[in-house]
């Protein structure tokens, strides 16, 4: 089994933690080849029966000029392209403007997308059930992950699932 997985998200929610986590080995000849504008790969999670490519998508955000404009279609290409699509945000930081233009772009995308609340470490447990409400009213997601990247609680959840729906 085998397949693609993009990574999307702000700024600081920690999408390089979960991948430095995650990844095992680093694919240096690889993305030399397969590295383009729009998609770069970051490294591969590899079990005994599977193997993730994930890919970061750099910057998908509020276009503020014409190549903005053109990183965002680039981007969003790139998104249509995977298997499976991870949106991280931050248990920390309330849905803001950032998030929802993202959200926004996630419509076009056809394969599942996953929740993903990092930094549920710093949070009071209580209030990870109201955060979670504010992003399900936003998009039908796959699934739903509150994770820490940092501390590892339910990384191996997810990417069990991501493994199971290749
Ligand atoms: P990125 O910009 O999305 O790639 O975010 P980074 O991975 O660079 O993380 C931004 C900051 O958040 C760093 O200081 C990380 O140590 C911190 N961080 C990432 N994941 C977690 C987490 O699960 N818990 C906590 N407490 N901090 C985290
Ligand atoms: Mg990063």
């Amino acid at each position: 089994k085998s397949g693609f997985v993009a990574i999307v998200g702000r700024p600081n929610v920690g999408k390089s933690t979960f991948l430095n986590r995650v990844i095992g080995q680093k694919v240096a000849i690889m993305s030399e080849k397969a590295q383009t504008t729009r998609n770069k790969i970051q490294g591969i999670y590899t079990t005994d029966d599977a193997q993730i490519v994930f890919i970061d998508t750099p910057g998908i955000h509020k276009p503020k000029n014409k190549l903005d404009d053109y990183m965002d279609e680039a981007a969003l290409s790139s998104l249509k392209e995977v298997d499976a699509v991870l949106f991280m945000v931050s248990a920390t930081e309330t849905r803001g403007a950032g998030d929802n233009y993202i959200i926004d772009q996630l419509k076009q995308v056809n394969s599942p997308v996953y929740l993903v609340i990092n930094k549920i470490d710093e949070i009071n447990p209580n209030s990870l059930l109201p955060i979670m409400d504010t992003y399900k009213r936003a998009y039908d997601w796959a699934d739903v992950f509150p994770i820490s990247a940092l501390q590892g609680n339910n990384v191996d959840e997810l990417l069990n699932t991501l493994v199971a729906k290749l």
